[in-house]
């Protein structure tokens, strides 16, 4: 683990100090060896944390983006008394898993149950040689986007690309890190209609937004917006009908409640994927 506690405070691993594991409470002692990244280990085997994965220099970059604070957090369902340390848990609840080496489909599912609908997944898509490749291949192949946005919709040949089929069952968004050189693709759950939908979402703007370093705006209104453009295109008679009650009547109309109104634009969604330097000048204006 990155952190450790010393008299109740977390600290990165030093040579000469022992510390307390934050999740267990047992003995740890610190690894700072040149291979491996300066970490703390258990001075004795013990049932920590088993969902806990060796961590590379990918996890620390990405933890290194919050607050220390917000890394490594014990967090407790206190119904049934399990526990695990989340790799980052924002100010706001979301709760960020860094996940690098394959998961089995048995232990995601165990973590969406647990974490809920407010964890966020942030896959490394480098670490399989041909992931990258055929993510792309599955993207050529998909020619539907919805107008005026960057937001596509998946095709059925998603089942050859192993990244994509093996992220789809999840109910919360999934962000795969193909690299600093491309954006993160984020998958959204699948629609009641069965349909998956992925959107190009700059890194530096995630890494704000979780932040609340860009201009206020939240994570979840982003994701609201997202929502609604995927259910205003799968659902337009629903649109038009409520458009038109809303003309009808001053009473907000049941289908209209059905619809998640963002507070947000178009235009916030748009400037999601363009680098961050453009889009503050715009919003200084
Ligand atoms: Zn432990």
């Amino acid at each position: 683990m990155k952190f450790a506690l010393i008299d109740g405070e977390k600290r990165e691993a030093e040579r000469g100090i022992n510390g307390v594991c934050l999740g267990c409470g047992q003995l740890m002692r610190p690894v700072c060896g040149a291979i491996r990244v300066r970490h703390w280990r258990h001075k004795v085997d013990c049932d920590c944390d088993h969902w806990w994965e060796n961590e590379t220099e990918w996890h620390r970059e990405w933890k290194g983006y919050f607050p220390s604070e917000w890394q490594e957090v014990r967090h407790k369902d206190y119904a049934t008394g399990e526990w695990h340390i989340a790799d980052v848990k924002t100010d706001r609840g979301y709760v960020l898993e860094f996940q690098h080496s394959f998961l089995k489909s048995e232990e995601r599912k165990a973590r969406n149950d647990f974490y809920g609908e407010n964890l966020v997944w942030v896959v490394d898509g480098t670490k399989r040689k041909k992931d990258r490749s055929s993510f792309d291949a599955a993207l050529k192949e998909t020619k539907q986007m919805i107008p005026n946005t960057s937001i596509v919709k998946l095709s059925a040949f998603v089942g050859d690309c192993p990244l994509l089929r093996d992220w789809s069952d999840c109910n919360v968004p999934v962000f795969f890190d193909f690299g600093s050189d491309v954006p993160l693709w984020c998958l959204m759950p699948k629609t009641a209609k069965k349909s998956q939908y992925i959107f190009p979402y700059l890194r530096q703007n995630f890494i704000s937004l979780h932040n609340g370093l860009l201009n206020g705006k939240c994570f979840s209104d982003f994701n609201t917006l997202l929502f609604s453009k995927i259910f205003a295109h799968e659902n337009p008679e629903l649109v038009v009908a409520a458009k038109h009650s809303q003309i009808q009547s001053k009473q907000p109309p049941i289908v209209r409640r059905q619809i998640m109104v963002p507070r947000l634009s178009l235009r916030d969604l748009n400037y999601l994927v363009r680098p961050p330097r453009r889009q503050f000048k715009k919003y200084r204006k």
